[in-house]
């Protein structure tokens, strides 16, 4: 982590987790905000690729787009082993992906994202940043109540009272399903941003890599890996690069 500060509000700080939805989140930050660094979060998630995903997709970004690689700032990866050791779902430990008594499948780790976005608040505070951005989405998702609008507006007024700073929770995905995600892709970065998010992006709620699909890598029958294949399928139906 390096130490010397932009000015004030001179950007944004993207929560990036090496996945599609941060990866399009962090291309619409470079193409409207002139400064853009990116927080990812080490909670002893089951599988490690992620984090390995993170730096290479970055590494991609700036190698394939010269016009954003200007704007890039430091990469920030701060621990958060809590998580881990709270415990008790299918991301942080060997259990079955199932779906819960209360209808919220297990892969919810409580309070992730309110953690996520306070650290991450906190790191833009003394980076001079009051912009925050984040892939919660509450059209495809699983049900997680951490991805609501209504949570997100919540959060953002809870950090600014607690910070006496605004600050500003964008989340460009919040009302898309996983095809307009990937048409979102195709907009911002054509087809070069569309093989970083298939051949580099990690989805998969088993951590497996293997073969590339159409849509990626992944074990192609998790939760997580449905979502994307299906909205990728419904996005090349509709004719992509429309
Ligand atoms: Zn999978």
């Amino acid at each position: 982590m390096t130490t010397a500060s932009p000015p004030a509000s001179a950007g944004a700080l993207v929560l990036f987790s090496g996945g599609q939805d941060s990866t399009t989140c962090l291309a619409w930050a470079l193409d409207r905000h002139p400064h853009v660094e990116t927080v990812g979060f080490d909670y002893g998630q089951r599988h490690r690729i992620e984090l390995d995903c993170r730096t290479v997709v970055l590494a991609r970004v700036r190698q394939r787009f010269p016009a954003w690689a200007p704007r890039m700032g430091a990469d920030h990866l701060l621990p958060l082993e809590a998580l881990g050791l709270i415990g008790g779902t299918a991301l942080t430990s060997e259990t079955e992906i199932a779906m819960r008594a209360d209808g919220l499948p297990n892969t919810f780790v409580p309070g992730r994202n309110l953690l996520f976005l306070t650290l991450a608040a906190a790191l833009a505070y003394r980076r001079g940043m009051a912009v925050l951005v984040g892939g919660m989405c509450e059209t495809d998702y699983s049900g997680y109540p951490d991805c609501r609008d209504a949570t997100m507006k919540a959060m953002q007024q809870a950090l600014a009272l607690g910070m006496d700073r605004p600050f500003a929770i964008e989340t460009p995905l919040m009302w898309l399903d996983k095809a307009a995600t990937w048409r979102l892709a195709q907009s911002l970065g054509g087809d070069a941003l569309v093989d970083i998010v298939r051949e580099d992006t990690h989805t998969c709620y088993l951590g497996e890599r293997g073969q590339l699909h159409p849509w990626g890598h992944g074990c192609g029958s998790c939760p997580a890996c449905q979502l994307r294949a299906q909205g990728y399928a419904a996005w090349q139906a509709a004719g992509a690069g429309n």
